[in-house]
């Protein structure tokens, strides 16, 4: 596999040009302190990808400048390199700009849902609240993430993407490479950590590397921040939790090897969700580059080898991986025309690559893929016609950008890998990591992928990046506010400092509600005929509506309704306010959920 990565064209010049700038001086090259036997920190990092760096900048901001990162890859940037779909937040003033309502109810919601239930409600509830306010601290340091989308999962565009289209991950790399040469930040590069060392009290007092030339270094430190990502790149460690993806590739940077993990178990911290790990759907199988999800976002959709589609490409990641495991050849293409094209810069990246085949015409495109000219054409102006009826009856798409009738037309082979690990380190809300007693590991603090709970069964597109930078600078200023305490967090004060924000407070019912639990169906009135709904009733909550049947306009219809199901699963009862624009549907979704749960009672 690693033989696979270092053939990528894309990824050898990604290394180059990070070692081009590391010997321009944007990175502190390991060169710098030379060999150096043990240094003196107040706060040392491991990991210099997206959280590493964050919160490296976050602990300088709270006043704490003597950091140092060790970084064992000759880059930074780790996995946030390859990132393209974008970052996800609630209730931003870029959505309220273009009158898109969102929440942080429903940006969690979404993510529990996607998550399966499976995740740490304290965790999510800490990424919706402090999203937006990340946001714009972090396009404050020079990002212009701005440019607004949707990605699977997510009920409302919320994925925050560059303005000129290009991919998210470099321009997140590159700002907070410039932050860190603000800040003098150094980046030990080529260097491995291998332990992390605690004092006869138990507390995290500094940390053991391997440097470049193999030779031994001793950090001490006050606090350390474990930000080494996950264990994608490490097929032994995946194939003990799931034998099932033997042989899987991955979408990961060679460095994603689990060795965070490895060092926090000898704390004895405690480990959760190991067993949960996502591929992405759609990565070419012999480069393994990845095709952002933001392809099929902005109008892209996925053909088996018989020319047809198969599933709502919008689905979330494991839905739609297994989904295409089970086609002919455990692939499928991705499809998309020129509007697509032009709609994002990271397809230049992949047409320069060639994975992906180009045509005049569908007809020509039918013949260079080998599906069958006649299904192919069928499918995609059978496409075409729900694209412009705004409703996909075939797989219940809800967000269709495009027509797909624009030459060139455009198809890539693409099969699932391995993209993430969910599972990892057990934090609390200030990234203090948690051991198997349920106590806080004095000093050590961790965020990104290395950490487990946050995206439960499966992560959403665009909450990895939300993820790194919202947690990276909680435990960033989490470590700062703990040396400056001696020793001990205050109140949760970084993770307070992050919510000031106005928001409603969510329950997400964890405790017993009071209905029946089972599945319920209800009719009532809408604008145009009855509108039947289904209720989902679990552990006494209501979790779940859907449409059975109606009349009423297709697309606006599922809009009130999501609007709807958001409101009553947060007040867990049916007296929740009408969507503006929208109060005969409204009604009718109201009064059908009742009727239903008269039933539930
Ligand atoms: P995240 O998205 O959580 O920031 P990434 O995978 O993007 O995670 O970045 C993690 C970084 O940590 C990578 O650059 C990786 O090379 C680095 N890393 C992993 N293990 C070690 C280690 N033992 N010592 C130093 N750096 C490490």
């Amino acid at each position: 596999m690693l033989k696979k990565i270092f053939n990528n064209k894309k990824i050898i010049a990604l290394i180059i040009f990070f070692s081009v700038l590391c010997m321009c001086g944007v990175c502190f090259s390991s060169s710098r302190s030379r060999n150096p036997k043990e240094i003196d920190v107040d706060i040392a990092i491991i990991g210099a990808g997206g959280a590493g760096m964050t919160a490296a900048i976050a602990a300088c901001e709270a006043g704490v400048q003597n950091i140092v990162i060790l970084e064992k890859q000759a880059f930074v940037g780790g996995n946030t390199l390859r990132a393209s779909a974008g970052f996800n937040a609630a209730n931003t003033r870029y959505q309220k700009a273009a009158h898109i309502e969102d929440s942080t109810e429903l940006f969690m919601q979404d993510t529990i849902k996607g998550g399966k239930g499976l995740n740490d409600r304290e965790l999510v509830k800490s990424l919706a609240l402090n999203s937006a306010k990340t946001l714009d601290w972090f396009n404050g340091l020079g990002a212009n993430l701005t440019q607004l989308g949707i990605l699977g999962g997510s009920s409302v565009k919320r994925t925050h993407r560059p303005a000129d289209t290009s991919s998210v991950g470099h321009v997140i790399v590159q700002t907070l490479n410039k932050q860190l040469n603000l800040h003098k930040i150094p980046v030990l590069l080529e260097t491995t950590a291998t332990k992390i060392l605690t004092n006869s009290k138990g507390k995290v007092c500094g940390v053991e590397a391997r440097g470049k030339n193999g030779n031994k270094i001793i950090i001490h430190c006050k606090a350390v921040v474990l930000a080494t990502g996950g264990f994608s790149a490490n097929q032994k460690l995946v194939t003990s939790y799931r034998a099932d993806l033997a042989g899987f590739g991955t979408t990961n940077h060679p460095g994603a090897t689990g060795d965070g993990i490895k060092m926090a178990k000898k704390l004895d911290a405690a480990l959760l969700d190991m067993k949960l790990i996502q591929t992405h759907p759609t990565v070419h199988p012999t480069t393994q580059t990845m095709f952002t999800e933001a392809v099929r976002g902005n109008g892209g959709i996925l053909v088996n080898k018989e020319g047809k589609r198969f599933v709502n490409e919008l689905a979330t990641r494991d839905i739609v991986s297994a989904a295409i495991l089970k086609q002919n050849g455990k692939s499928c293409y991705l499809v998309f025309d020129d509007a697509v094209r032009k709609s994002l810069k990271a397809i230049e990246e992949y047409v320069k690559l060639k994975i992906v085949k180009e045509a005049n015409t569908l007809e020509e495109l039918a013949n260079s893929i080998q599906v069958p000219q006649g299904e192919f054409i069928a499918t995609m102006t059978r496409y075409g016609n729900f694209q412009r009826n705004g409703h996909d009856p075939d797989f219940g798409r809800c967000s269709m950008e495009r027509p797909l009738n624009q030459p060139r037309f455009y198809a890539a082979i693409c099969a699932p890998a391995i993209h993430h690990t969910m599972g990892g380190v057990k934090i609390n809300t200030n990234c203090e990591v948690i051991n198997k007693k349920g106590a806080k590991i004095s000093g050590l603090f961790a965020a990104g992928e290395v950490v487990g709970g946050v995206h439960g069964g499966n992560r959403l597109a665009g909450n990895a990046i939300a993820d790194i930078i919202v947690f990276g600078r909680i435990a960033g200023k989490g470590a700062a506010d703990y040396i400056k305490n001696n020793g001990e967090i205050t109140s949760s004060k970084a993770n307070k400092e992050l919510t000031q924000e106005e928001t409603t407070p969510l329950v997400i019912a964890n405790k017993k509600g009071k209905y029946k639990d089972g599945k319920y169906d209800g009719s009532a009135p809408g604008r145009h005929g009855d509108i039947k709904i289904r209720v989902t009733v679990t552990n006494g909550n209501i979790t779940k509506l859907e449409l059975i049947e109606h009349n009423d306009t297709s697309g606006l219809l599922e809009a009130t309704l999501k609007q709807i199901e958001t409101r009553m699963l947060t007040s867990q009862n049916t007296d929740v306010e009408v969507v503006s624009g929208a109060t005969l549907s409204s009604n009718g979704i109201i009064e059908a959920t009742r009727q239903a749960l008269q039933k539930a009672r």
